[in-house]
């Protein structure tokens, strides 16, 4: 059997903020536009698709497709004003997993880093998937406003076990084969997971946005929105250090416009 696993890259839309969303800078965060062009910023929402021996998953599921024909019905009127959004034709996470003749039902398991709404949008299209994963505290934590999203879903909310990584050295090790960790990496949100994948040359952190560039954790700068600053430092600094290790591939953001689609 292989030793390691094959991650895709993909972007699955596209959002536009105020760039204090991403990199902690003010209270209170302004909504898309609101100052000059200089503080916006256009990221991609990403998704990921991991090949292991005994199946594949995918980690988080970007926008849903209702968002091109109804978009204030999904996102609901605050989202809708403070952010902008694109989901061109194919991009959605469906269609991507269906250009490689890939299903729903041929997934073992979707996990969610987090429940935001960026992440959680699309879940609906992965219906049929064997498993949807999301950590105990962030299943705990989550506001019950988002349940739209999720609905008919029925979550298995995994319990942190003791893992080699992370800041706490909490987390779940995903076929209990050390080739997938679920890493507990809190601060942006309660129950934040960041994915350490073994790829064929090394480690791939897909961080998520415990930090939303490669700048985050060079310079310790927070993602804007967080639950616990002094968690959300930590989780940063364990990035920063695992970033550097020799055997670290890359360590790549959720929204980092730098990140382009592809494979390790
Ligand atoms: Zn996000």
């Amino acid at each position: 059997m292989e030793k390691f696993v094959k991650v895709h890259v993909m972007h699955t839309g596209d959002l536009k903020y105020d760039r204090a969303l991403a990199f902690k800078e003010l209270d209170v965060i302004p909504p898309v536009n609101q100052r000059g062009e200089e503080y916006q910023e256009l990221v991609p929402v990403s998704s990921y698709l991991i090949e292991h021996p005994n199946g594949r998953i995918v980690v988080d599921a970007g926008w849903h497709e209702d968002i091109r024909t109804q978009p204030k019905e999904h996102f609901g009127e605050d989202l809708y004003q403070f952010i902008e959004y694109r989901l061109p034709e194919g991009s959605s996470v469906r269609e991507q997993l269906a250009s490689k003749n890939i299903s729903p039902q041929d997934l073992e398991a979707v996990v969610m880093t987090h429940l935001d709404e960026d992440h959680i949008s699309g879940l609906q299209l992965l219906s049929g998937a064997k498993r949807f994963l999301v950590s105990e505290p962030e299943w705990k934590n989550v506001a019950g406003y988002k349940e739209k999203w999720y609905k008919g879903i029925s979550f298995e909310a995994f319990e942190l076990e003791s893992i080699p990584f992370g800041p706490y050295k909490l987390g779940k090790d995903l076929f209990g084969d050390g080739l997938v960790y679920l890493v507990f990496t809190p601060g942006h949100t309660a129950g934040h997971v960041s994915v350490l994948a073994r790829v064929e040359n090394g480690w791939l952190l897909l961080v998520s946005d415990a930090g939303y560039a490669e700048r985050s954790w060079k310079d310790l700068i927070l993602p804007g929105n967080t639950v616990d600053e002094q968690d959300a430092l930590k989780s940063l600094q364990w990035v920063q250090q695992f970033a550097q290790k020799t055997d670290c591939v890359a360590a790549i953001a959720n929204h980092d416009p730098s990140v382009r689609p592809g494979s390790y």
